[in-house]
């Protein structure tokens, strides 16, 4: 294995930020120059974009930022969102639940619908109903929410979304892009969000989101100048210059990631995170340790969660994988030291690698 890791921890196995490969950490080995070469930065941006759309299904233009995924998740609601707008936030952990918060601290009307952490969104009358009832500008919702280990039916929001004709759907998507089926166009996605840490394998710090021709017109309605502002993205980039000191080595890693992605081929990346999210679930099941979502149909591809064995403590799991090497990811909020996490996302998606991760965790357990 050549994937440079750090001498500690053999073996990374938390959901993002992920072991990064060779190919992606070369790339940002060389110096790019000084500003003038701004129309070369355009032509690896509007690249980058263009790798996205594909990975993402979509034709819709793509924001590429230079900052951690939070950035494009407060980007979307600040630059579309006023106070008393009306916002139904569709909560199924701690990312779904927490963006409804986002979205209540600048003044909105947040109706939050919360189905469970360990569950996903169903029960569609009820969503429907409030749907209905609520009419909201827009409704917000986590594709694989990460804590939990679950992923969500965006396809049937979208079909609700259209049929009420809501003005705009926001779904997170940090966790599931690259490694999990996303069809933003085709599921009626106004913003789509993600970066680059989780199952792209690039280093953490670029976000990216694609921005539907609705999405841009509220964009200009609400004029909002901030500095997560997308509006300056939307001219910038087709009047060849980029509204802020351009990141090369960061756009240059994405830009590699998402080639990588598209060589191995889009349906087989997504093939692999699949039968490694099985092999990883069966393993844990074996080893007598439980899932934390509630059912099978809805496990993430890219991330599995499981209970903190009852007779063991978080901290001392945690310790005890780091002494054999294995980073493992812990959890936060409500499912701190309860749930845990195993991140098999981008290159960690690798059957050899989890296999050896599960090998450690069982010998631990065993000897607990
Ligand atoms: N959304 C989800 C579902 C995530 O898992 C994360 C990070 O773990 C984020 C958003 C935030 O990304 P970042 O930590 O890069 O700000």
């Amino acid at each position: 294995n050549k994937m440079q890791v750090m001498e500690k921890y053999r073996i990374p196995m938390v959901p993002g930020p992920v072991a990064v490969p060779p190919e992606i950490l070369e790339v940002a080995a060389f110096n790019y120059g000084s500003p003038d070469l701004e129309d070369e930065y355009i032509t690896l941006y509007k690249s980058t974009e263009k790798a996205l759309q594909k990975i993402m299904h979509t034709r819709h233009k793509i924001v590429i930022q230079t900052g951690e995924g939070m950035l494009a998740l407060w980007s979307a609601l600040k630059s579309t969102l006023l106070p008393g707008d009306k916002v139904l936030a569709l909560s199924t952990g701690l990312f779904g639940y927490g963006i409804g918060m986002m979205a209540e601290t600048l003044g909105c009307e947040v109706k939050i619908m919360d189905f469970g952490f360990n569950e996903s969104i169903r029960e569609f009358e009820l969503v429907e109903k409030a749907i209905r009832e609520f009419r909201p500008k827009m409704i917000t919702m986590v594709h694989s929410e990460t804590p939990s280990g679950t992923i969500n039916p965006v396809d049937q929001i979208g079909i609700l979304k259209e049929k009420y004709e809501i003005p705009l759907l926001y779904v997170d998507a940090v966790s599931g892009i690259g490694g999990s089926l996303v069809k933003t166009d085709d599921w009626h996605i106004d913003f789509c969000l993600g970066a680059s840490q989780k199952c792209l394998s690039a280093p953490a710090n670029m976000a990216f989101l694609s921005v539907s021709e609705k999405a841009w017109e509220i964009i200009e309605e609400v004029g909002y100048v901030g500095y997560e502002a997308l509006q300056p993205f939307r001219e910038a980039v087709k009047k060849r210059y980029f509204p802020y000191t351009p990141y090369w080595q960061g756009t240059a890693q994405l830009h590699k990631a998402c080639q990588l992605i598209l060589e191995e081929g889009l349906s087989k990346v997504l093939a692999r995170h699949e039968k490694v999210a099985r092999y990883c679930r069966q393993r844990a099941l074996e080893m007598g340790l439980e899932l934390f979502p509630a059912s099978d149909a809805i496990l993430s591809p890219t991330v599995t969660a499981l209970n903190v064995p009852p007779r063991m403590k978080w901290k001392k799991l945690d310790e005890a994988l780091r002494a054999e090497g294995v980073v493992v990811g812990g959890n936060y909020g409500t499912l701190a030291g309860k749930v845990f996490r195993i991140g098999h996302m981008g290159t960690q998606a690798n059957l050899e690698w989890v296999a050896q991760a599960m090998d450690i965790l069982e010998g631990v357990i065993k000897k607990a």
